[in-house]
């Protein structure tokens, strides 16, 4: 059975959905102001796990992300210029043109990490009347109030304002990460949609005259309209509990007078040589960054797996080349065992297949699924660990499809892959010393038109 931590009740949970076949999820998305980096990444492979583990477990997914391309001021108290608006000034564009922009290359640098895209992708600027019509009903609710500059949350009218994040009101009130508006009831009331001064980029007519939506309504207008008022899975970064998720808690719940989502899941987040990362510092990398350094992306993803999503991950560049050699070797041996024609008892995969599954259904543990592959792989080389790797593949996502030879690939050898497949059968013949099957082999790739010789730098392969 699947088990889940829940950050709402601190605890792992069993896993039970609200309709039997399909799971609804909402993960928050990224702000397409400039290129996602590494930790936003990193936020991106967990939600791509949680999807593969419910796979995995027979689940089909409706997932829904958003593209936050409006609302995301620059503090988090509402307060300063919206990020896309900003960006598109200094970059001396459209806010549009930004978000398309970021938005395509987000969608590639996920690609590339083999990070399935959910269901629905949902941008805030195509929600507007949405999240009208949810700040109309929470006024109507009389959870919202109107002051001179804009619609605010009452967070009085919540008495549970705060339990996603286990906070007291009153230390929200003296931690000022939120600032003070002199008309707000109370610091912590938050806003759902901001007038806008005639300079403001964004803005679209409402009740409430010209503006544009706060941050945090565009998630639950979005989940609501796709997934219902009610639905199972929430992700996000860690960093989101304390404001962008307890907020969308109240707006969700002041709305429908109930609880509207069972799991709330938080991934925690990637630090950089032990610290956080900043512009000032210039240690935010990008996937292109990678590339360049001669990392492909999925050495990323493999150093993702490595920790568990609730651990702190600490990006080093010493890491990445670990993670990539240690990639490189995964590959190697698969590929042994690939091109074995040799059996393994179906007990033996058995075993290895419940000690998977045990390891991804308790709170998602990929770093103890990926030893269970490490030591599997340690069995005699047979095709049935390559097959059941495969299968491990599917939550992994580390195209163990596409291994090749490596050693003939090294020397950049233009043979066909069958000739490249039997080249490294007749390898593992010499090694155990089958010199029949070795010659048999060479008569092989002679029928398919090549020739081979043994040197002492490897295998040289000729076209006859
Ligand atoms: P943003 O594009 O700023 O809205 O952030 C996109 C996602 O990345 C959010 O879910 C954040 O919680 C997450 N995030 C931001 N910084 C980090 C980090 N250093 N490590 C992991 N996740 C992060
Ligand atoms: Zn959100």
């Amino acid at each position: 059975m699947l088990k889940v931590y829940n950050t709402l009740s601190r605890k792992k949970e069993d896993f039970v959905p609200l309709d039997e076949k399909c799971v609804r999820m909402y993960s928050c998305g990224p702000t397409v102001y400039s290129y996602a980096h590494i930790g936003n990444l990193r936020t991106y492979v967990f939600m791509d796990l949680i999807r593969r583990v419910l796979r995995y477990n027979g689940y089909k997914i409706k997932g829904v992300m958003n593209i936050t391309d409006v609302g995301h001021l620059l503090s988090d108290g509402d307060e300063g210029e919206d990020k896309m608006a900003k960006a598109a000034r200094e970059q001396k564009k459209t806010p549009w043109e930004i978000a398309a922009y970021y938005t395509d290359v987000f969608f590639k640098d996920i690609a590339a990490l083999n990070i399935g895209k959910p269901e629905v992708i949902a941008k805030a600027t195509e929600h507007i009347p949405e999240m009208i019509a949810f700040v109309k009903a929470l006024q109507e609710k009389g959870f919202a109030y109107e002051i001179s500059d804009g619609i605010y949350f009452d967070i009085g009218q919540f008495p549970s304002y705060g339990k996603l994040s286990g906070q007291v009101l009153d230390e929200k009130e003296a931690g000022a990460r939120v600032e003070e508006n002199s008309e707000k009831r109370h610091p912590a009331d938050f806003a759902l949609w901001k007038k806008a001064d005639k300079n403001h980029i964004m803005q679209w007519d409402s009740p409430w005259g010209m503006g544009f939506p706060g941050w945090h309504i565009e998630c639950s207008a979005m989940s609501k309209k796709y997934l219902g008022e009610v639905f199972d899975i929430h992700t996000g970064g860690i960093d989101a509990v304390p404001v962008h998720h307890e907020n969308e808690i109240a707006q969700n719940e002041a709305c429908a007078g109930k609880k509207t989502v069972n799991y709330w899941m938080h991934g925690e987040f990637m630090m950089v040589d032990g610290g956080k990362m900043s512009k000032s510092l210039g240690n935010v990398y990008t996937i292109a960054q990678l590339r360049e350094k001669g990392y492909d992306p999925l050495d990323f993803r493999f150093f993702c797996l490595n920790a568990h999503y609730r651990k702190k991950l600490n990006f080093t560049f010493e890491g990445m080349t670990a993670a990539k050699i240690s990639r490189e070797r995964i590959m190697a041996t698969l590929y042994q065992h690939k091109i074995s024609d040799a059996k393994t008892e179906q007990g033996v995969l058995d075993n290895y297949k419940s000690k998977f599954l045990e390891a991804i259904d308790d709170d998602l543990n990929i770093p103890l699924a990926l030893g269970v592959l490490f030591n599997m792989l340690k069995e005699p080389k047979s095709k049935d660990i390559y097959l059941l790797a495969l299968d491990f593949d599917k939550v992994f996502g580390l195209d163990f499809d596409k291994v090749t030879a490596p050693a003939v690939t090294e020397q950049k050898i233009d043979a066909p892959q069958e000739v490249l497949d039997l080249i490294e059968k007749r390898k593992e013949a010499k090694k155990a010393k089958d010199f029949a099957l070795a010659d048999s082999i060479r008569s092989q790739i002679v029928e398919l038109g090549y020739e081979i010789k043994d040197t002492r730098e490897g295998v040289v392969v000729t076209k006859l």
